[in-house]
């Protein structure tokens, strides 16, 4: 298990290029690329730009001798009734498509995308979401093995005025069973499940083979904080022995951009050097 951390560590105008450099520098062997977050810039490349901003992305990588082993890939929306950036279903699905072939370029073995609910009350039944995420995800099976690329389907987290499906791990499996391929796993959000008041032994433990990615944050318990271990109140013990117990070959891979993004720039490499010696010391607990 390598230490990795998702590149929004460093807010979308600084160049990933640069991003890649300076994590590889702090001592990352790992990265993971938030391609969620220039999702609207993706909308206006041609396939062609896209493609060359990869390439440059990958040769970054290759050159400071790191590798992307995860991907943010893009989001829809909260629920699949409102999406985000205007998008249509179709077009989302497209940009799904685009973001796996930009996948496979950077070498990312798994794509980490969110399964919803349908619509913004949550008033369809749990049947009826499971039953829509298995059909919209399914359709990637070709391009998934096409490409090589597998999609890690998170743990999401609640919403007040309504139930939100795919928080516990019981849903999520059932969703990746009923996809049942190789190609479709697991990624387990640590603050998500914390928020959600979720054990995080039996949690890890219940996804067990099907986990092939991690969001590791921390927070109070109450609220999304997105902050570095130990800024919060997740038993971190639990996590790291729960992970080798279960035999888990991803990476430990933060998603802790409130704690680094929000430092000033001069500061911001000796906050991820800090970051790193931390999540060494994590996963040899
Ligand atoms: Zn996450």
């Amino acid at each position: 298990m390598n230490v990795s951390t998702s590149l929004n560590v460093f807010d979308a105008a600084i160049p990933r290029t640069e991003a890649v450099r300076r994590c590889a520098a702090a001592g990352f062997a790992s990265l993971d690329m938030n391609y969620w977050d220039f999702q609207k810039q993706v909308l206006h490349m041609s396939e062609e730009e896209e493609r060359a901003w990869a390439r440059d992305i990958r040769a970054s990588a290759d050159e400071a001798g790191v590798r992307f082993t995860q991907m943010h890939g893009p989001v829809h929306g909260p629920t699949f009734a409102n999406l985000v950036l205007e998008l249509t279903l179709d077009a989302y699905e497209r940009l799904v498509e685009r973001s796996l072939r930009t996948a496979h370029i950077l070498g990312v073995p798994w794509v980490v995308f969110h399964p919803s609910n349908l619509s913004v009350d949550g008033g369809e039944s749990y049947e009826q979401t499971l039953e829509f995420n298995v059909r919209f995800y399914r359709k990637f099976v070709p391009i998934l093995e096409e490409t090589g690329v597998g999609i890690a389907l998170e743990n999401m987290t609640g919403h007040r005025q309504a139930r939100t499906y795919f928080t516990v791990p019981e849903e999520q499996i059932e969703l990746i069973d009923a996809l049942d391929h190789p190609l479709v796993g697991a990624c387990w959000d640590t603050g998500h499940g914390h928020k959600m008041s979720l054990n995080q032994k039996e949690a890890i433990a219940a996804l067990g083979s099907r986990l092939k990615a991690t969001h590791i944050q921390d927070n109070n318990g109450t609220h999304d904080q997105h902050v570095l271990p130990y800024q919060g109140t997740i038993r971190w013990d639990e996590v790291a022995q729960t992970l080798k117990a279960i035999g888990y070959e991803g990476d430990f891979t933060y998603e802790t951009h409130n704690s680094i993004r929000t430092l000033p720039d001069g500061i911001r490499d000796a906050g991820l050097t800090y970051a790193c010696s931390l999540g060494h010391y994590i996963i040899s607990l």
